[in-house]
């Protein structure tokens, strides 16, 4: 089968390699689409100086196919020719953190045995698998992974109905988050510095939008809350600079969840007492439970979050490599590869 291979930092190769063997109770999946994700493209372009890896990698996890073979062991739900969703983490059910259902801790996840990505084929387990239902195309279906951890992270955002959520960072994900938001009944500003991801952001619905450096987005936060600050920031964008400034437009009460890593690694000095004083909320939130995967895909399928508008490239297989140099430059919003 062809599969884009990562041999080490920039340096991915489209090859033909050994067809994947499905075991135990997982289907051979025909992969048809597998979105982009920053953190394939942190593997690529790794922030630190590094080494071509020992071996070739296949990576991406973001990826949706065909059934073209299911397990002795019994096929449950499905049949052969069923359009499916790949939920990429393999959870045990049984550990500290599945027994408390924060599943996206779950201290025996198996990453290694959904294997796929980049790829003409893969394998998945019966029970990580979601039926497509026909209206939801493969290229819409990759959303279901960034989606689910969107889902998550507004469990932390503590929004109520009528509250201002600021969005730091229009990418992908911080227009998923604006699209949720806006059925929780918030008010919604979005902040980039791109004219024209705000222009998708008014488009799918932002209240008001904020673009720095034209303007400073505290000061502006402000001046839309009488003087008070937002009920609830989410950083959808790495760095620190965006941290701070979520911390100074937040209201007292308030919530600011960071919902990105930055890379490479920076620190910011901190003083503990707004935070006490003021009473924040600062939290973070990190991938999703199988929960959040089902859900996202019904969010998809009935059109509450629209997802074509945030594709920017469908590519071939062959062009996975032009397709993470465009994530890079941050060109563009979600890069799809059609495998
Ligand atoms: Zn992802
Ligand atoms: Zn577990």
């Amino acid at each position: 089968m062809k599969a884009a291979l990562l041999y080490g930092p920039r340096d991915v190769r489209v090859e033909e390699i050994p067809p994947l063997e499905p075991q135990g109770d997982e289907a051979l999946i025909r992969i048809r689409a597998c979105g982009v994700c920053p953190s394939d493209v942190r593997k690529y372009a790794p922030p630190q100086p590094s080494e071509p890896l020992p071996e070739p990698r296949l990576i991406g996890h973001e990826w949706v196919g065909e059934i073209v073979e299911l397990p002795a062991s019994g096929a449950g739900e499905f049949q052969v020719g069923d359009r499916v969703a790949v939920d990429w983490r393999v959870i045990c059910g049984t550990c500290r953190y599945c027994r408390r259902g924060a599943f996206n801790f779950c201290l025996a996840a198996e990453p290694a045995r959904v294997r796929g990505g980049y790829a003409e084929f893969g394998c998945a387990p019966l029970s990580n698998l979601r039926r497509l239902p026909e209206q939801v195309s493969f290229a819409a279906a990759v959303f279901c992974e960034p989606l689910a951890c969107c889902l998550n992270g507004m469990r932390r955002n503590r929004l109520d109905f009528g509250d201002t959520l600021v969005i730091i960072g229009a990418g992908p994900i911080g227009l998923m988050h604006l699209q949720l938001a806006k059925q929780r009944g918030a008010r919604v500003v979005v902040c980039d510095l791109r004219p024209e991801r705000l222009r998708v952001a008014e488009e799918l619905g932002a209240d008001e939008v904020i673009c720095p450096p034209h303007e400073d987005p505290v000061a502006r936060v402000k001046a839309l809350t009488d003087g008070y600050g937002a009920e609830s920031v989410l950083v959808a964008v790495g760095g620190v600079e965006p941290a701070r400034q979520a911390l100074e437009m937040v209201d007292l009460n308030g919530t600011v969840n960071l919902f990105a890593g930055t890379y490479p690694a920076a620190t910011f000095p901190l003083d503990p007492n707004p935070i006490h004083y003021r009473q924040l909320n600062l939290t973070g939130s990190h991938d999703f439970s199988p929960q959040d995967f089902t859900a996202a895909l019904q969010f998809i399928a009935t059109g509450r979050v629209r997802v074509e508008p945030l594709i920017s490239h469908q590519l071939p297989l062959s062009e996975t490599k032009r397709g993470f140099d465009l994530v890079m430059a941050r060109e563009g919003l979600k890069v799809v590869i059609l495998c």
